[in-house]
């Protein structure tokens, strides 16, 4: 058994008091958590500066655009960026694409991530995916906006989403879904599909990333016809709502779903309303970083948190984003947002994640029985795993 106290230690949920002992076996399964002084005598119990946590949830990030580190200007926003992750992706070897994946998941690691929901539109990730040491609940991606050859588009998803399916975890937890990549490029027959495909999965979705989404479904107009063009799309036959994108789209989405909303960049009250009254498990999943790469905007966070509807964190991947750290994405939320506390932050970033990815029973807080990995953050911001 090992024993860890700190300056803070907070369990995923809140700051525990002053003097709590961290009792865990070697494997890092947590086995009591002791108030100050309960302790019994004769126990040796390191003492770290600084902060423990549990181990960081990324609850969206594309493993598979690692490649793309680097290769992408920031301030594009975000029609730009999507037309050039979309001519840029393919430019690279199936080695350089290989290497830039096992390089993220071995970053992901040093900086305290123990569980990543990971996009995926074909299966790069999939050779590395076993034996990455993480908890991955990989989301396949299933994209086509036009109402034809609807089944065609669908059977590459099914494909890729059945080579994952097929692939089990030993140490680590492997799940998958097919999920739409976003309203603005999913058809209502392909939603129709993918809700058909494993009723009540889990599912995540490309949220008010832009603020052309809305301008499409409330006037039809704005930067997504600029995208159509590109993908030679003929977007005629659209008939806009008047109402936002969210409004518009989720209904589509079987009650019993539950949906992590990612991004959420241009959503406004009257959404979160929406999405209260509505009464379905959503989880808000923020990623500053490349909001602010893309973007240069931050999602509306303190209208989240008021909102009482759980939020998590997410890095997106390293096309808009300098590295996979969800304690980067605290740091930056902080800057932008003081009157948010660390408390908070390091919930969503914890315990909040683990929930969203439905993996909360096993990891994302310092609970006995569970084995969240336990990270220490030291005073200068530096990370290690101690358990
Ligand atoms: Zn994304």
């Amino acid at each position: 058994m090992f024993y860890f106290k700190a300056d803070r230690i907070h369990d995923g949920y809140q700051w525990l008091e002053p003097g709590t002992v961290i009792a865990a076996t070697g494997d890092g399964t947590i086995e009591a958590l002791y108030p100050a002084g309960a302790l019994p005598s004769g126990v040796a119990v390191r003492h770290f500066g600084g902060i423990l946590c549990p181990g960081f949830v990324n609850t969206h990030c594309h493993l598979e655009l690692s490649h793309m580190k680097g290769a992408i200007a920031e301030g594009k926003r975000l029609v730009p960026f999507l037309q050039a992750v979309m001519t840029g992706r393919n430019g690279f070897s199936d080695e350089d694409k290989a290497i830039a994946i096992q390089q993220a998941i071995a970053s992901s690691r040093q900086n305290g991530i123990v569980a990543v929901g990971d996009i995926a539109n074909g299966t790069d990730t999939l050779p590395y995916r076993e034996t990455s040491g993480l908890h991955i609940h990989t989301f396949v991606e299933s994209i086509g906006f036009t109402e034809t050859k609807v089944e065609e588009r669908f059977a590459w998803p099914l494909g890729v989403y059945g080579q994952f399916a097929a692939q089990h975890g030993d140490t680590t937890l492997l799940r998958q879904s097919i999920v739409p990549h976003a309203p603005y490029s999913v058809s209502e027959s392909l939603f129709r599909l993918i809700n058909a495909h494993e009723p009540g999965t889990l599912l995540s979705v490309h949220n008010e990333e832009t603020a052309a989404e809305n301008e499409l479904y409330r006037f039809k107009e704005g930067e997504l016809f600029d995208l159509y063009r590109t993908l030679n799309i003929d977007a005629a036959f659209f008939r806009p709502s008047g109402k936002s994108s969210l409004q518009t789209y989720l209904p589509q989405l079987p009650d019993r779903n539950p949906v992590i909303l990612v991004h959420n960049t241009f959503m406004e009250a009257e959404d979160l309303a929406f999405l209260e009254a509505s009464g379905r498990e959503i989880h808000l999943c923020l990623c500053p970083n490349a909001n602010w790469y893309i973007e240069r905007k931050m999602p509306p966070a303190l209208l989240f948190q008021e909102s009482g509807i759980p939020v998590c964190l997410g890095t997106d991947s390293l096309a808009s984003n300098h590295e996979l750290s969800i304690w980067a994405e605290i740091g930056t939320l902080q800057q932008h947002f003081p009157e948010l506390s660390l408390e908070t932050l390091l919930r969503w970033g914890t315990s909040n994640g683990a929930k969203a990815l439905q993996m909360d029973q096993e990891i994302g807080s310092l609970t006995p029985g569970k084995k969240p990995g336990i990270v220490h953050i030291n005073s200068e911001n530096k990370i290690s795993r101690i358990g």
